[in-house]
């Protein structure tokens, strides 16, 4: 096993584009794990990283089969079915010391593509030259490298075309609901924009036992979607509404006039990135999940007493407490991946899967690899 083995991997231009062609992955040296993918789940962020300086292997939303581990690693076999997650907390940098570990400075402090935790450079080749990973996972590929504490083991019950999504949008959605604004039992929620993201920030939200909880969006098949996993109420958000009067309107006529105890925003609009702060009450969360960057204006037309905008990063995930978790729920039906995971491709789909992203037709997208390796039956 110390040999590269070779898969075929999706990997960014730089330029808006991508190829697929074949990668070598050397083999893995102390505490890290070779990983044959299963499958692999897309977010907006994978569309976005082909503008990120390229050669760069697509990917990181994932689960698939531990082909072989280096000296060290005792937790993980060959044959293993593993979740692949990209935060790898330190334990020992200031953030991780206060329970932050989703922000830990030696995972994200300087280049987010270089972190501590991953291994060195030089692991990943293609036509000849060493490549990076997006997230320092690569998931749009046949074969990864990573260190040990980026898997969680995977129960063989759970199937992988679910379990990859659990990795990032499933994670950032819940874990906002759960960890960051922390929803509590009877709480209002309004949820905008109900994609993989917004739907699981739906599923968190009905996991914490709130009591309202309000899905917004354009299209009468996401609300449906929405519905179906959880959501109480549903709005079609109104097209001549330029300033979300009527929105916030109708989010206040659905919580005794207050407006709601948390709002999401998870549309991946940039321009709607301050709408949670019109949807909440005074000393609510407003939660904005789009990652939206650059200059956006906000208005401030009213008093906004004590309400708070949190951007938050992977949902607050403490891998180690989140994962098995998120596992758990999902074996026992709680938290329901199945209707999230609207469309699967081949990864020579690749194109046409982002296309059915873009266009809102899917909610998770999942790429399916041939297995490579048999997994364990355990
Ligand atoms: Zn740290
Ligand atoms: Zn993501």
């Amino acid at each position: 096993m110390s040999e590269p083995r070779f898969g075929l991997a999706a990997l960014g231009d730089g330029a808006g584009g991508f190829v697929i062609d074949e990668i070598a992955v050397r083999a893995p040296q102390a505490g890290e794990v070779r990983v044959a993918l299963q499958a692999a789940g897309l977010c907006h962020t994978d569309h976005a990283s082909l503008h990120w300086p390229g050669p760069l292997v697509l990917g990181h939303e994932g689960a698939g089969v531990v082909e072989s581990v280096g000296d060290g690693v005792t937790a993980f076999r060959p044959g293993q079915r593993v979740l692949l997650n990209w935060a790898l907390p330190c334990g020992r940098c200031p953030q991780c010391r206060r329970g932050r570990g989703s922000l830990c400075e030696r995972t994200h402090g300087v280049d987010p593509t270089l972190g501590s935790s991953s291994p060195p450079p030089g692991h990943t080749h293609w036509r000849g030259q060493a490549v990076e990973r997006s997230f320092r996972l690569g998931t749009l590929a046949q074969f990864t490298l990573v260190r040990a504490e980026a898997l969680t083991a995977l129960p063989a019950t759970l199937p992988m075309r679910c379990a990859c999504i659990l990795g990032c949008g499933v994670m950032t959605g819940v874990g906002a609901a759960l960890n960051v604004a922390a929803v509590q039992a009877g709480d209002t929620v309004a949820v905008v924009g109900c994609g993989g993201v917004g739907l699981s920030v739906v599923q968190g939200a009905r996991l914490a036992g709130a009591g309202r909880i309000i899905a917004i969006d354009r299209r009468p098949e996401a609300l449906q979607r929405a519905q179906s996993l959880g959501a109480t109420h549903t709005l079609r958000a109104p097209d001549d509404d330029p300033r979300h009067e009527q929105l916030a309107a109708a989010v206040r006529a659905l919580t005794d006039g207050r407006g709601a105890d948390h709002a999401f925003e998870a549309t991946g609009v940039a321009a709607l990135a301050f709408l949670p702060l019109k949807l909440c009450r005074h000393g609510g969360h407003a939660v904005q999940l789009s990652g939206a960057h650059g200059p956006q204006t906000v208005e401030m037309p009213e008093f906004w007493w004590d309400k708070r905008y949190l951007v938050p990063l992977y949902g607050g995930c403490q891998p180690e407490r989140d994962f098995p978790r998120l596992i758990d729920w999902a074996l026992r039906g709680e938290l329901q991946l199945d209707r999230m995971v609207t469309h699967t491709y081949a990864l020579a789909d690749l194109g046409r899967a982002f296309d059915d992203m873009l266009a809102g037709r899917s909610a998770k997208g999942v790429i399916l690899f041939e297995p490579v390796i048999d997994p364990l039956g355990d």
